[in-house]
């Protein structure tokens, strides 16, 4: 049995290793059955980035966090943060850390770490762009830590930093593009 019903029936491959697509779709799936769509992020983190840049669009930072999401880093934090709250919510863990995911209690700390440990993939600066919407939970970060039907005890964290993932991302761009002129390149 699977907990997430998306991937109910997933054969998982030889060597556990996955393309950009197959993980940014996965990633993708999660995300959605928890409730969260990459407009929620595209927004969160438009609203982090766009008081900097002045022609930033939607658009283009939908399609920062889509790169985003087919990373394996943060194909591998989304999986894991998934699992553990829905594991909790199903009272699959022993207490008392089933109680405290269930509770989100805000000494827990590990649910941060696992944010912190990739909201930085992109530049230092992206773990205080997380820290910021740690602490000010804007939008759908406030919507799901105030859900209390579910255990978004990494959800939220996790949220925050795959949005200040996609706007730093969207800084370098805009950053080098500035510099070198309008040539475009991967990042
Ligand atoms: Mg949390």
């Amino acid at each position: 049995m699977s907990l997430l019903k998306c991937l109910e029936g997933f054969v998982p491959s030889e060597s556990g290793v996955y393309s950009e697509d197959e993980m940014r779709d996965i990633n993708i799936k999660i995300l959605n059955e928890r409730g969260v769509t990459v407009e929620d992020i595209a927004q969160l983190a438009y609203s982090t980035q766009s008081k900097y840049l002045d022609n930033l669009t939607i658009e283009e930072m939908k399609e920062s966090v889509l790169d985003v999401l087919g990373k394996r880093d943060q194909f591998h934090a989304i999986l894991l943060a998934a699992n553990v709250d829905v594991a909790a919510e199903n009272n699959l863990f022993s207490e008392p850390l089933n109680s405290i995911l269930n509770k989100d209690l805000g000494l827990f700390g590990l649910d941060e770490a696992i944010a912190l440990s990739i909201a930085g993939n992109y530049g230092t600066i992206g773990q205080t762009n997380f820290g910021f919407l740690d602490v000010s939970k804007p939008g759908k970060i406030n919507i799901l830590q105030n859900n209390k039907k579910r255990c978004n005890c990494f959800l939220d964290d996790i949220v925050g930093a795959l949005a200040a993932l996609s706007a730093v991302r969207v800084a370098q761009k805009h950053a080098i593009r500035q510099a070198m002129g309008q040539i475009d390149f991967d990042f």
